[in-house]
């Protein structure tokens, strides 16, 4: 269904979705600037970070010029504007990811931030030598790593679920490492170096019933697709601004309360706190107690108008769209020989994010003469080298679609296969 968004977002109905993306570029002020080479700018890297739409350099830069002023401090009126802009960002925020309170939204960096608050804050408060933690192949380094620091400290034992040939995790591999008791499990909802996405409503009731807590990194699915967490049911959700048209430097952690409220805090400073003395400080209530020292205020207000854009689309829209762009260059990439697809077949089950290589041609040759054509994709390990170990590749091309992307940007894509191939005599 087509949607009718409050400017100045443009839509039409001429794209392969409910909105045109060709349309929507005209809000993105990157592509009004052919590249080096005087081509058109095909950007196929949203998975690593997405273009600013104007409204939202708009609100970065108005909430720095006319409301900017430190937060929860002032008693004077700019920053009495300046916190309620802020706190209004955390309301949006709230809203947009279905939390049942914006008292449950903690600002950060970013997903990866949020990920170590939750292994350093809950992780060594709740984790005894011998405990299990659970992750999966399929993560983001930034969903292994602080794991594997905290249980080398605290003496527990991380696993991971493995996945299956065609990039999807192996249930009952779950099913069995879950049997094992892990304390908490956690998980991407879309994988950033094969697009899978996986059913974490499902897998949280699984986890939940094997008596883990589960996390979910939602880096990747939630600047694409609608999220709840109450219908997920998770315990803890990771999100980074700059993935999803927001300013980067901004991201959210968001937890289940009487969970929060259990955790100490993760650094300490001036904010979070309620008294100092020079025996010791008592904390701030949640969200503010995550909050140590000057949070990315212009960044977090801009974080909302990103989600305003969003919402005017619709994320269901988005979604379609994405799924469109994703089947035609599934099925385009398939025609083409020499060209091997990693991850999911099924659209039902992938997100807009295709990894690929090429024949005989090092994924990072491959990026260097897409970007000669103005089609600009990661090349590399995605930041998931246990995903690349799996597949035995060193490294793999991922081109990954967004709201402004179109049918245009698809042929653009397989047009730069092509060329690649020609160039290096494929
Ligand atoms: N998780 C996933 C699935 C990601 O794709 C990313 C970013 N590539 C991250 C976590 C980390 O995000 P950030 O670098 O914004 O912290």
């Amino acid at each position: 269904m087509a949607v009718e968004p409050a400017s100045p977002i443009t839509t039409r109905t001429i794209g392969p979705g409910a909105f045109s993306g060709t349309a929507l570029r005209g809000d993105f002020p990157v592509f009004d600037a052919p590249t080096r080479q005087g081509k058109r700018l095909v950007y196929l890297d949203a998975a690593a970070s997405s273009p600013k739409p104007r409204a939202v350099i708009e609100a970065l830069a108005d909430a720095y010029a006319h409301h900017y002023a430190n937060v929860h401090r002032g008693i004077y009126e700019l920053s009495e504007d300046a916190t309620a802009r802020f706190e209004g960002a955390r309301r949006r925020v709230a809203g947009f990811i279905g939390a049942p309170s914006e008292r449950e939204i903690v600002f950060v960096r970013n997903a990866t931030e949020a990920i170590n608050l939750v292994a350093y804050s809950w992780g060594r408060t709740n984790l005894s030598p011998g405990d299990r933690l659970l992750t999966t192949q399929l993560e983001h380094h930034a969903n292994i790593v602080p794991w594997q620091q905290l249980t080398a400290e605290v003496g527990a034992t991380l696993e991971y679920v493995a996945i299956t040939d065609d990039g999807r995790l192996d249930m009952d591999d779950l099913a069995a490492k879950l049997a094992n008791g892990p304390k908490l499990l956690a998980l991407a909802q879309v994988s950033n170096a094969l697009g899978t996405i996986n059913p974490v409503a499902e897998i949280t009731e699984m986890a939940h019933r094997a008596g883990a807590l589960v996390l979910v990194d939602a880096a990747q699915s939630a600047p694409h697709m609608p999220i709840d967490v109450r219908q997920i049911g998770c315990d803890f959700l990771a999100l980074s601004g700059h993935k999803m048209l927001g300013p980067s430097g901004i991201g959210i952690l968001w937890g289940r309360r009487e969970l929060l409220d259990a955790m100490p805090p993760f650094m300490t400073g001036g904010s979070m706190i309620i008294r100092v003395t020079l025996e010791g400080a008592e904390f701030n209530e949640v969200p503010y107690r995550f909050e140590a020292g000057t949070p990315a205020i212009a960044e977090a207000i801009g974080l909302g108008a990103a989600i305003d854009y969003l919402d005017a689309l619709g994320m269901d829209n988005v979604r379609e769209h994405e799924r469109l762009l994703f089947e035609r260059a599934w099925a385009a990439l398939g025609e083409i020989p020499g060209v091997r697809r990693l991850g999911p077949d099924d659209p039902d089950t992938h997100a807009g994010v295709i990894s690929f290589v090429l024949d005989g041609i090092h994924p990072h040759d491959v990026a260097t003469v897409f970007d000669h054509e103005g089609v600009a994709v990661r090349a590399g390990h995605h930041c998931a080298m246990p995903v690349m170990t799996r597949y035995d590749l060193p490294a793999t091309t991922r081109a990954s679609f967004y709201l402004y992307n179109d049918t245009d940007d698809v042929d653009a894509l397989t047009d730069a296969v092509r060329a690649t191939q020609q160039v290096f005599g494929g």
